[in-house]
């Protein structure tokens, strides 16, 4: 496993756990998992729990698995288990040898099942999934016994071996644990623990048609590996008594225990398979890694940096009470980082052109741009300088109010790297809109400074137009609208008809033809870009990873007034 940073270690309630466990002798050596179901692919949510699962047993000198809980082969599919394994490393994080599936426990757990039967504590049930759930009663009502809860041990040994020959239909039988159908808690009205699904599994192929529930394989699979800290979400809170029967009922090898944290809620975000695969469906997103989701893909490819979804963990914490995180800490940790490590370079998104009318046709000037100006050892760049630029549309006003320090009829403005410029003359169409600007170069200001030491208060990026590479550029807003969106049926009308925004004609400085795929860079004024992974040199293609400042927020406030 890498090292993670030692502030990984910040100290909270699991670390607390496992500390006592360890000074009282319940615990040798600290195992844990993480447990993903492949049917969909990881999302920030999960790498909070991947950090905390590995995070611990690094720091306490053990060891974490990788489980994939693959018991329900009409959701799952290889591709979220190889997508699940290139998150998880590209997170900088290693299962070296454990990597397991509960898949390989199915004979175990079968086994497992048999011998509930016939020491009584479960039995084949016959009622439909309609009646099961009528049977069960509410929070406030007990349930009532199945008519087959008594049948005899021998009659639900046979049929609970007939369901794995296939003899039965999808539905028509399942296994039951029998505890207590008048429970308090509703998971202990004799749960079910094997159901018929006529599906081909993605390793198991068609060798099962009966598969275990989650609640009857995890805590099992955990005890075959030795888990000794099981760590899961709250949702699992109301499990943890069946987790505990079925490992005190069953002659498993380990006595593991389950321990529950607060998921991550973040805003403006839903963070639920259900949910992200309902909006690949419905086309309102392209796919899991759209950059636009919450996914660790879809993060990636939007160029956020793995180390800076690593700070956000930490900076978060672990609690055991819910709560939502604002998503301008997610923003904060990725602009923080890309800060001081992205390179500079010049990118002009809405282009206009100015024609420097004393420089000479033809001739072009390489101009030397550090890379970043906060790190010198990161070199310079040649930037090439022409007649003709692009400057951004919005840093020209034709009649500008007090405050815009930028270009402007008659107004001296600064050229990053380059030289001073003065507007002489604004070129429109018929309709008025503006298509060229003319401008007077100084030739004593080489690198943007003045000799006389005259004040030029605005400073632009701009690119050489015969030397610029053209590109689209994709700039993104969050998915929802709403701080906490719903996840029901109005989830629809929470989604953001703007979330994405397609920029063509976008002119790059030359270097950003070979930039590193993967690589995040910043458009000096503009934010952090990188390209897209369907770039291609016939349609080169740049995302916006995040812009300079939480614009966010203050289109938000402008908005409220
Ligand atoms: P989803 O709710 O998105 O469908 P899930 O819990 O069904 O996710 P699993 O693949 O079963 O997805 O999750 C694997 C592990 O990740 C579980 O231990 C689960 O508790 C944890 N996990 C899932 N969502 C979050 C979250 N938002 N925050 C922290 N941990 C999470
Ligand atoms: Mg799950």
């Amino acid at each position: 496993m890498n090292e993670l940073p030692s502030n990984t270690a910040n100290s909270n309630f699991i670390r607390d756990i496992i500390d006592n466990d360890l000074r009282d002798g319940l615990c040798e050596k600290v195992v844990t998992r993480f447990p993903p179901e492949p049917n969909g692919y990881l999302h920030i949510g999960h790498a909070k729990s991947i950090y905390l699962n590995f995070g611990v047993a690094q720091d306490f000198g053990g060891r974490c698995h990788l489980r994939f809980d693959d018991t329900n082969p009409t959701r799952e599919e290889q591709e979220y288990i190889d997508a699940i394994k290139t998150d998880i490393q590209w997170l900088g994080l290693d299962w070296g040898d454990h990597l397991y599936y509960a898949s390989d426990y199915f004979e175990q757990l079968y086994d497992w099942a048999v011998h509930l039967i016939q020491i009584g504590k479960a039995y084949v049930d016959d009622l439909t999934a309609d009646e099961i759930r009528n049977y069960r009663g509410t929070l406030t009502e007990p349930g009532r016994n199945s008519p087959h809860r008594d049948r005899p041990t021998e009659e639900s040994l046979n049929l609970f071996s007939r369901m794995r020959k296939g003899e039965f239909p999808n539905g028509k039988r399942v296994v039951r644990a029998k505890i207590d159908m008048a429970s308090g808690n509703i998971n202990l009205r004799d749960p079910i623990m094997y159901r018929i699904i006529h599906s081909k599994h993605p390793r198991t192929a068609n060798k099962w048609c009966i598969y275990p529930t989650y609640d009857f394989a995890h805590g099992q699979s955990d005890s075959i590996e030795h888990v000794s800290h099981s760590i899961c979400t709250l949702e699992f809170e109301d499990h943890r008594p069946l987790y505990d029967w079925f490992v005190e009922n069953l002659p498993v090898p380990s006595r593991p225990h389950q321990h529950e944290f607060a998921r991550l809620n973040l805003s403006y975000t839903i963070l639920s398979k259900r949910v992200l695969t309902q909006l690949i469906r419905d086309n309102y997103v392209s796919g899991w890694d759209d950059p636009r989701m919450p996914t660790l893909s879809g993060m990636r490819r939007r160029g956020f940096p793995s180390e800076a979804i690593r700070e956000f963990v930490n900076r978060i914490g672990v609690a055991k009470n819910d709560s939502v995180v604002d998503i301008a800490i997610l923003e904060y940790c990725v602009r923080d980082f890309l800060n001081q490590q992205a390179e500079r370079r010049m990118a002009v998104l809405r282009p206009l052109k100015v024609v420097i009318e004393n420089y000479p046709d033809g001739k072009t000037e390489d101009l030397e741009a550090p890379n970043n100006p906060a790190k010198e050892e990161v070199g310079t760049r040649k930037l090439p300088f022409s007649r003709e630029i692009y400057i951004e549309r919005d840093d020209f006003m034709e009649a500008p109010p007090k405050k815009f320090f930028r270009f402007a009829p008659e107004r001296e403005v600064r050229l990053r790297y380059g030289y001073l410029i003065t507007c002489t003359d604004v070129k429109k169409d018929p309709n008025g809109e503006i298509i060229e600007l003319r401008a007077q170069y100084d030739p004593a200001t080489k690198g943007g400074n003045a000799p006389d030491g005259r004040k030029v208060k605005g400073t632009l990026h701009w690119v050489s137009a015969s030397h610029a590479i053209d590109a689209e550029v994709h700039l993104f807003e969050h998915l929802f609208t709403e701080s906490e969106p719903r996840s029901d049926e109005d989830l629809l009308k929470g989604i953001n008809a703007s979330s994405l925004e397609i920029l063509h004609g976008c002119k790059l400085e030359p270097s950003l033809g070979n930039l590193d795929k993967g690589q995040t860079v910043q458009f000096e004024r503009k934010g952090y870009f990188c390209t897209d992974t369907d770039s291609t040199s016939d349609r080169i293609l740049f995302n916006r990873t995040i812009g300079l400042r939480d614009s966010w927020s203050k289109t938000q406030s402008s908005k409220g007034g």
